[in-house]
């Protein structure tokens, strides 16, 4: 049996098996909650040297079962539930695939896009831009996330209202599976009822069934008009009441229905000041909606004034602006997006993103606020989300003063069985979109239905028996 490393350098040149120097970008998660030690990063550059590289640890894995060789799939690395960084044992590979960034094709017809795992998500909506179309998978983290990364963790983001998550936009993948073959499944079909959906079980499993590769994306033509506008609602019920109102006056013109709470508008304000945040002092929450419109700017504004004179006078919406040109919209969506940041320099925090019935958000926020508040004196809630996908980052800092780390290592797991038992008595998710990666999987193994559990460790025996991928993540060891 030869030994690991060399085979591996062998595969993609001695310059891509990482095992010294600063490693911190591949092996430090982005929320500071792990440092890895991998064996090795290796970085390979097609389809063919990822192939290889799996059925080098897959036969390492068999002649030595005990050894803990197996690999860590890593896009950009911009995950939240420590996922895409190794372990501490020294044995785990990470995949890195950020060389496998080829745009490999834009078919107008058909409407796609299809790509390698390594591109930058901003790049390609760059590139479907350039051709006259809209890609519209949209996330704050867009300038450094991966399509790999975007389909392993089924991404969902601003536009989800409209468009879906990464696994709706996704018509077909390449795939190197757990033992190394190469599957091609990038048909780019619209129809296509030959079977299993093989693709699904991939987008979403978070590294732990195999290797994306590439994608077959759909496109849809840019819209001839995109507003954004700011409002402040009295409360979250009226929130949902404008969404309601919002998907009535605009139909499919919805591309976004983002709220704000108040205190997470003041991190934003106070960590970055050169950011204006508009009238965040004079109401619990802030909405963010975007309409985009295939007719004509000013067909565009006159839906929008339609929109926000209703709910004027119906009380839901108590003041708006609508963003008067493309500068003015992207430093809203800036705001917005600079939340997370807001919240990361404030310091550790403990972070949600769950979703329940939207009907159901405002009794789910009322009740979990006071629970919390009676278990914790002071304590600060970041509440933001993806309102009209019912997906609230319902996010838990230390009281002020406090010792943020001593806060999250002393509270978290009292944090979260409060915060997972009211999205349960509520009908909701634990994980909305960020996964499980290694930080939820005792809470997956709680919250989830035995029925399912089984299942899911089914596809995981059926499809990787040596366990070689992403090891220990979604599902317990
Ligand atoms: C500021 C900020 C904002 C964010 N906002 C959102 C948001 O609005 N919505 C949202 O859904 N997420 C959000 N995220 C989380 C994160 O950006 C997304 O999950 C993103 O899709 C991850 O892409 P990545 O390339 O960084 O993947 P990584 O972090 O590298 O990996 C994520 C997971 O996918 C697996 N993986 C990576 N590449 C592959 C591959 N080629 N094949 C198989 N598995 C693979 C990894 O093993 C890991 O389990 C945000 C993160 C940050 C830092």
């Amino acid at each position: 049996m030869k030994p690991l490393l060399p085979e591996l350098r062998a595969i993609v040149g001695d310059a891509h098996v990482l095992t010294t120097g600063d490693l911190s970008a591949w092996t430090n998660d982005w929320r500071k909650r792990a440092q890895g030690k991998p064996l090795a990063v290796v970085q390979p550059a097609t389809t063919q040297e990822v192939a290889r590289i799996v059925k080098a640890c897959a036969a390492y894995r068999t002649m030595h079962p005990h050894s803990g060789i197996s690999i860590v799939p890593q896009g950009g690395n911009t995950g939240l539930v420590v996922g895409s960084t190794p372990d501490a044992s020294g044995q785990q590979i990470v995949l890195s695939l950020q060389r496998l960034n080829a745009v490999r094709q834009i078919d107008p017809a058909n409407l796609t896009l299809t790509a390698e795992a390594g591109c930058i998500l901003q790049t390609l909506q760059q590139r479907a831009h350039e051709a006259g179309y809209l890609f519209p998978l949209s996330l704050a983290a867009e300038g450094s996330c991966t399509l790999g990364g975007n389909l392993g963790s089924n991404a969902g983001g601003t536009q989800v209202v409209r468009w879906g998550n990464a696994r709706e936009l996704c018509l077909g993948l390449e795939v190197v599976t757990a033992q190394g073959d190469i599957w091609n499944g990038l048909s780019g079909l619209r129809k296509d009822n030959t079977g299993y959906d093989l693709r699904h079980l991939f987008i979403g499993s978070e590294g732990t069934l195999g290797v994306i590769t590439a994608a077959t994306m759909k496109l849809s033509p840019l819209p001839a008009a995109q507003l954004t506008a700011w409002a402040t609602v009295p409360s979250l019920q009226s929130a949902v009441q404008l969404l309601g109102l919002a998907h009535h006056h605009l139909g499919a013109g919805l591309t976004g229905f983002e709220v704000m709470g108040q205190f997470a508008l003041s991190l934003v304000q106070q960590h970055f000041k050169a950011l204006r945040v508009p009238l965040w002092q004079d109401a619990p929450f802030c909405v963010l909606l975007e309409n985009s419109d295939h007719e004509s700017e000013p067909h565009a504004r006159a839906r929008f004034e339609a929109l926000l004179e209703a709910a004027l006078s119906d009380g839901c919406v108590s003041d708006a602006v609508v963003a008067e040109n493309l500068t003015q919209a992207k430093t809203l969506w800036q705001i917005r997006e600079s939340i997370p940041l807001a919240q990361a320099e404030e310091g550790l925090n403990i972070k949600h993103d769950i979703s329940v019935p939207i009907s159901s958000i405002p009794a789910f926020v009322q009740a979990t606020d006071a629970l919390l508040a009676a278990a914790i004196a002071g304590v600060r809630l970041v509440n933001f989300g993806h309102l009209g996908d019912g997906n609230l980052h319902y996010n838990v800092q230390a009281p002020l003063g406090g010792d943020a780390a001593a806060f999250l290592h002393a509270r978290e797991p009292e944090v979260n069985r409060i915060v997972f038992d009211s999205v349960a008595a509520f009908g909701g998710s634990i994980s909305a979109e960020h996964g499980i990666g290694s930080l939820k999987v005792e809470h997956l193994a709680y919250y989830k239905s035995p029925v399912a559990l089984g299942l899911m460790r089914s596809i995981k025996q059926a499809l990787d028996p040596l366990n070689v991928m992403n090891p220990g993540r979604v599902l317990a060891p």
